[in-house]
C-alpha cells in the first residue's frame, strides 16, 4: 500500500512538475483580472454599482443557457435565496443528499425548514432518483391542495436540493420528474458544476431554480461570490429584489418593502468574474485533459478513478479515487499529506454530523459506502 500511495504521489509531483506544497484545487489568472480590477478601482465603483455585475450576469445566464442570473454574494446566499423563492419556510421540509458540503443543508436551515436526507447513486455520488421515488412512495401523501406531505412529522415536503457532486452531473431529468409528480420544486445545488452537461443541457437548468459558486476552490473564482439562475422572470425579478435589501427604486428616498438580504456581490468581484467568464472554455478544456491523464494513470488499478457518469460531459472540477476499503484510504491521506501532496476525503455524511444528526434520512448506504472510501486529489488545472 505505501509503495502505491509513493506511486501516486510521484505522479502528481511529475504533473505539477514540484515537490513543494501541492494544494487541491488552486484558483488561476489567465486574462483581464488585473485590467479590470484597476478599471473598477479607476471608476472608484468598487461596491453594488457598476458595469461588471450585470456584465457576469448575462455571461453566466448566455453560458449556461437560462433566461435570467442573478448574482449573490456567495453560493451559500444564492442556494438560501432560491429555497426562499421557492417557498420554503418554517413550516417546510426539504430532501436533499447528504452527501454534500455544508452549505446546501445549512440554507434549508436559514428557511427555518428542515433537511430530510435521502441517498445518493454509487456513479453519481449526486441523489439518486431511484432511493428519492422509494422515500416519497413509502413516507409520503398528498393532501387536498395537492401538496407532499411527510407521513411522519405531517408537514409539507416542499422542496428538493441535487447536487452534481464534484461536477459530475446526477439523473437529474428524472428527479425533476419525480419532484414534479409530487409537486415538489427542485432546486439545483449546481455549486460544482459550471461548465457540466447533463443530456446536452447544461447542469443548474433543470431545476425551477440553480445555484452556481464562484468561492476561490471552484472552477472559476471571484474571491468569492454566487449566482441564481431560472427561466422564471418573477423569480429572478424577485431574486435580485430580495438580495439588495429590498429596495424600492426611488430618486433619493429609502424605501425598503419587505425585511430581505444584503447579499449583493461587489463589482469589484464581478470584475474579476467576467474575466474568468471569459476563459472558462479553457478552464473546462483544462479540467477535463488533467482528469485524462489520471484516468490512464489509474488504469488497471485496483483504486478507481472516479469518471462522469453516462449521459453527462463534466467538467471534472475536483479529481476523486474510490479505495477498496477505509484502511487504504486512510493510509493514503496520512501518506499524501505527510508528503506535501494535499489531499482530502469526502465529506461526513450531513446526517452523522452533531448539527443534522436528528434529521430524518432514508436508507443511506451508498452514502455511507461512499463516505469511507473517496479521497479528492489535486485538481488545480496545469497551464503550460
Ligand atoms: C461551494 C459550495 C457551495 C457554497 O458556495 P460558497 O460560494 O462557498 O458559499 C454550496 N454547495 C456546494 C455543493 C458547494 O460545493
Amino acid at each position: 500500500m505505501i509503495q502505491k500511495c509513493k506511486n501516486i504521489v510521484e505522479f502528481i509531483q511529475e504533473l505539477y512538475q514540484t515537490k513543494e506544497l501541492i494544494p487541491l484545487h488552486e484558483p488561476r489568472f489567465l486574462g483581464n483580472e488585473k485590467k479590470y480590477l484597476n478599471e473598477v478601482i479607476d471608476s472608484t465603483f468598487i461596491s453594488s454599482v457598476g458595469k461588471f455585475v450585470n456584465q457576469f450576469e448575462n455571461m453566466v445566464a448566455e453560458f449556461v443557457g437560462s433566461k435570467y442570473a442573478v448574482a449573490t454574494s456567495n453560493g451559500t446566499s444564492a442556494l438560501h435565496v432560491a429555497l426562499k423563492l421557492a417557498g420554503v419556510d418554517e413550516n417546510s421540509e426539504v430532501i436533499t443528499q447528504p452527501l454534500t458540503f455544508v452549505a446546501t443543508a445549512n440554507a434549508i436551515s436559514y428557511c427555518g425548514a428542515k433537511p430530510i436526507f435521502v441517498d445518493v447513486d454509487i456513479d453519481t455520488m449526486g441523489l439518486s432518483a431511484t432511493k428519492l421515488k422509494e422515500f416519497l412512495e413509502e413516507f409520503s401523501t398528498k393532501d387536498e391542495n395537492g401538496f407532499c406531505i411527510n407521513k411522519t412529522t405531517k408537514k409539507i415536503i416542499k422542496a428538493c436540493v441535487p447536487m452534481h457532486t464534484f461536477g459530475h452531473p446526477c439523473k437529474i431529468d428524472e428527479i425533476v420528474e419525480i419532484c414534479d409528480e409530487y409537486n415538489i420544486i427542485v432546486v439545483e445545488d449546481a455549486a460544482e458544476s459550471l461548465g457540466s452537461y447533463y443530456k446536452g443541457h447544461h447542469c443548474g437548468t433543470f431545476g425551477k431554480l440553480g445555484v452556481f459558486s464562484f468561492n476561490g476552490n471552484k472552477i472559476i473564482t471571484c474571491g468569492g461570490g454566487g449566482m441564481i439562475v431560472t427561466d422564471d422572470e418573477v423569480l429572478a425579478k424577485r431574486a435580485k429584489h430580495i438580495t439588495t435589501t429590498a429596495k424600492v427604486p426611488h430618486p433619493y428616498e429609502y424605501i425598503h418593502d419587505e425585511i430581505a438580504y444584503n447579499y449583493r456581490l461587489t463589482n469589484l468581484a464581478a470584475a474579476v468574474g467576467v474575466a474568468q467568464m471569459q476563459n472558462l472554455e479553457i478552464y473546462i478544456k483544462k479540467q477535463r485533459e488533467l482528469a485524462a491523464r489520471y484516468q490512464s494513470f489509474f488504469q488497471n488499478d485496483d483504486v478507481e478513478f472516479v469518471v462522469e457518469p453516462k449521459n453527462s460531459t463534466s467538467n471534472y472540477w475536483l479529481n476523486a479515487i474510490v479505495f477498496q476499503n477505509k484502511d487504504e484510504r486512510d493510509i493514503f491521506l496520512k501518506y499524501t499529506n505527510d508528503n506535501n501532496v494535499m489531499t482530502r476525503p469526502i465529506w461526513r455524511l450531513m446526517s452523522r454530523l452533531e448539527i443534522y444528526k436528528d434529521a430524518q434520512c432514508g436508507d443511506l448506504s451508498n452514502s455511507l459506502w461512499l463516505e469511507e472510501r473517496v479521497v479528492n486529489i489535486s485538481s488545480s488545472i496545469i497551464i503550460k
